[in-house]
């Protein structure tokens, strides 16, 4: 990646500040501490309280087959990589073990699709991903899928439900898992400017603040 060569920089400047913020962003990294008080951002969680729309008009289900259950190992609002200063504080990982079928959460257009990397590198930036765009112009993106584990192309129209990709370890991961998010706009691999927007899920057990970590959820039938 070309934006290394800012690493071996002195020149610290905003740009460059920007960048090294860019790199960390796609990562769903090691936990950074243990101690659960300072696993969640209790202001995040406060100022994100009335953000979750209702789930029962959400446009979004959960992104694996029908009557699959996985655990959500990283919620929303933590201090570890789905931060707010990271502009991804509503973001979720999932434990999808690697080879599982990833399937799109909303209609819409693939507008990225990257599976270049092998799985287990631990690199930032070597993450294997789809993105798609909704018709409100948001963008889904679904993180971490295993080499060559994409099966739509650019352009496609994909329709809820549609299988999308295989899921993996690739990319800034300590382990296989799905990292999933909703963003404001298309930020590509690096997503500067981009934000990402509080989500919930229609087909699976109530959760009006968002899906809650060490909580496993099911899809249920639609
Ligand atoms: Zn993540």
């Amino acid at each position: 990646m070309s934006d290394l060569k800012f690493l071996s920089s002195y020149a610290v400047d905003s740009s460059t500040i920007a960048i090294l913020l860019a790199l960390l962003l796609l990562g769903c990294g090691k936990d950074s501490g243990d101690d659960s008080n300072k696993r969640q951002d209790a202001q995040c969680i406060l100022d994100s309280e009335d953000l979750y729309p209702d789930q029962s008009t959400s446009l979004y289900i959960l992104p694996w087959t029908i009557g699959e259950t996985y655990l959500v190992t990283q919620g929303n609002c933590t201090n570890r990589s789905h931060r707010v200063q990271l502009n991804q504080q509503f973001a979720y990982d999932f434990n999808l073990p690697l080879g599982t079928i990833v399937r799109a959460a909303r209609d819409g257009v693939v507008i990225v699709i990257e599976e270049s990397y092998p799985d287990g590198t631990k690199v930032p930036g070597e993450e294997n991903y789809v993105s798609i765009q909704h018709d409100d112009t948001t963008v889904a993106r679904y993180i971490h899928l295993t080499s060559n584990g994409v099966n739509v192309n650019l352009g496609e129209r994909v329709q809820r439900g549609q299988a999308i990709g295989i899921s993996g370890n690739s990319g800034n991961s300590t382990g296989a898992h799905l990292h999933f998010d909703v963003m404001d706009g298309n930020c590509g691999p690096q997503f500067i400017d981009c934000h990402s927007l509080a989500t919930t899920f229609m087909n699976t057990a109530p959760h009006p603040h968002g899906l809650q970590e060490k909580v496993a959820y099911t899809a249920e039938p639609l």
